[in-house]
């Protein structure tokens, strides 16, 4: 199937082969009381199927196997390690039709996007298995000429992963890919809103040979009540969690007590800076990726346009004649471009983002009204004039909204810019390159897509800075999360 346009059957076959159980120990079993949660289809509100929801006991076995699993994924040889993630990013291929499909049910995006996240999720796989036979360590001789100094990088133990809904494998892929390279056993827990995707993946990676216990999944509508207990225990050593940020600062707090490594992937509320000098036609492609990707449901969307006076009357025409013209509907429809939100929550709060910037002076340009339902739709949509205070510039859309703001100078977007609490990404377009290093090396984030609106990609170093988190996912420095460095100090006589 290489594009959608699904039938009911195929869906339900695609459905039906998905494991529901929590997996742990290298075992699918029911949760402890047997209690179940529905994972509902965004596109029409109706239930998809029903997954174990776990309990604090079943976190606490999960957390028990990984802990036995520990010391025989510590130990396997590297080469052995990288040909398990060899071997998964293979079968991901092989799957990728049922599990973006599985993900466009869930998640609601297009069938398209949807593999597009299966190959981007596998990347990590192929790239941390090209890693896991490259952790090298250190041999130096004292300052002093007395003693050798020996460095070892070493896993850094059981981890604990909790990821969201709006990239439901890659987020996942991110951080289990170098934790397996690493060498390090672990237990994550997927959003809610979307299991079936990471239930079906750790099929994937126990038919690839990964050893019982090394990854388990754990389904839970009390995250809190689940992972708290986990976090406070001991036995694991590192959490890495993407999500939201007042979520992610409960976590680290969870974390301080016994003192976990911690990685945290947050939140987001990216600029997407227009200068005079740029290339107005490559900014409204790149306006079209960093705004729409996900139909705006991602940490990384371009949250608020700041385009320079002298082109803003062409970019917002042209964004707004690009918008107007892709196709809202369910992701498994033949040309969709823009699937539905991910629930009533992520629509209501679009809805009343929009209606504040439009009761503080915003102009509709196009879109901006929420569709009937069933489901949760919400067209792509233009603001103009926005104001600088209204709650658009400040809080994660998560939405197909586009507002722009007006800018003067390079001097005025920059300040907005970084006008935030947020540090993830921003982006730029200028032509200029005096111009583009000195705003790269002034702005407040992580990340910059220089000329481009897509900055994700395996083989790069993910992250924030400021409140949007601590820490890199990806590129040459993603493994060193998961790795200790042990000094050994050796007496030399000469
Ligand atoms: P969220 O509400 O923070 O939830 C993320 C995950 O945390 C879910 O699995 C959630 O489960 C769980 N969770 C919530 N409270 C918890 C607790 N007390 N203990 C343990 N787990 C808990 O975020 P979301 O709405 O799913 O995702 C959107 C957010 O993620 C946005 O802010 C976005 O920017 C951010 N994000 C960041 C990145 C990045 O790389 N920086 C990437 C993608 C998304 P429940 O839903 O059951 O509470």
């Amino acid at each position: 199937m290489s594009s959608a346009a699904t039938t009911a059957d195929h869906e339900r076959k695609v459905l039906d082969a998905v494991p529901t159980g929590l997996f742990i120990g290298g075992q699918w079993r029911a949760s402890g009381n047997g209690a179940t949660t529905k994972v509902e289809d965004p596109a029409t509100g109706e239930v998809l199927k029903e997954v174990a929801d776990a309990t604090p006991e079943d976190g606490m076995d999960a957390l028990a196997a990984a802990h036995a699993a520990q010391p025989g994924i510590a130990a396997m040889a590297p080469r052995e390690r990288s040909e398990i993630l060899r071997r998964a990013y293979d079968l991901l291929h092989e799957r990728i039709d049922d599990l973006a499909l599985l993900m466009t049910l869930e998640m609601g995006k297009p069938f398209a996007e949807a593999k597009g996240e299966v190959v981007y999720a596998s990347e990590f796989l192929r790239w941390f298995s090209e890693e896991a036979v490259r952790i090298d360590g250190g041999y130096q001789v004292a300052p002093n000429g007395q003693t050798r100094f020996l460095t070892i990088r070493q896993p850094v133990g059981v981890c604990v992963f909790v990821t969201p809904w709006n990239f439901p494998l890659a987020m996942g892929t991110r951080k289990i890919a170098p934790a397996i390279a690493a060498g390090c056993a672990s237990i994550i827990k997927p959003a809610p809103q979307t299991p079936l995707t990471m239930l079906a993946f750790a099929q994937v990676l126990s038919d690839a040979g990964l050893p019982d216990g090394v990854l388990n999944v754990i389904t839970a509508t009390d995250a809190g009540g689940v992972m708290e207990p986990i976090i406070r225990d001991g036995r694991a050593r590192k959490i890495s969690f993407t999500g939201s940020t007042p979520v992610g600062k409960k976590l680290l707090e969870q974390a301080a007590d016994k003192v976990l490594r911690a990685s945290l992937e947050l939140g987001g509320n990216a600029s997407f800076v227009v200068l005079d000098d740029a290339d107005v036609d490559a900014a409204i492609e790149g306006a079209m990726v960093a705004k729409m990707r996900n139909m705006g449901e991602a940490c990384t969307a371009a949250n608020r346009f700041y385009v320079q006076r002298g082109v803003v009357e062409e970019f917002s025409r042209k964004l707004a004649e690009r918008m107007g013209a892709l196709k809202v509907g369910r992701g498994t429809e033949e040309g969709v471009n823009v699937g539905p939100l991910i629930d009533r929550k992520g629509l209501d709060k679009v809805v009343d983002l929009v209606a504040d910037a439009v009761a503080n002076g915003a102009s509709v340009t196009v879109g901006g009204k929420a569709q009937d339902g069933p489901g949760y739709f919400y067209p792509p949509t233009v603001l103009t004039d926005v104001p600088a205070d209204s709650r658009l510039n400040h809080e994660e859309i998560f939405g197909p909204v586009a507002p722009i703001t007006v800018v003067d100078s390079e001097q005025e977007a920059l300040d907005a810019a970084n006008a935030t609490e947020f540090g993830l990404v921003n982006y730029v377009y200028t032509r200029d390159l005096n111009r583009a290093l000195r705003i790269a090396e002034n702005l407040e984030s992580g990340m910059i897509g220089l000329n481009t609106g897509l900055v994700s990609n395996p083989a790069a170093p993910f992250g924030g800075v400021k409140e949007s988190g601590l820490g890199r996912e990806g590129g040459n420095v993603g493994i060193d999360e998961f790795l200790e460095t042990k000094y050994v100090a050796i007496g030399f006589s000469g």
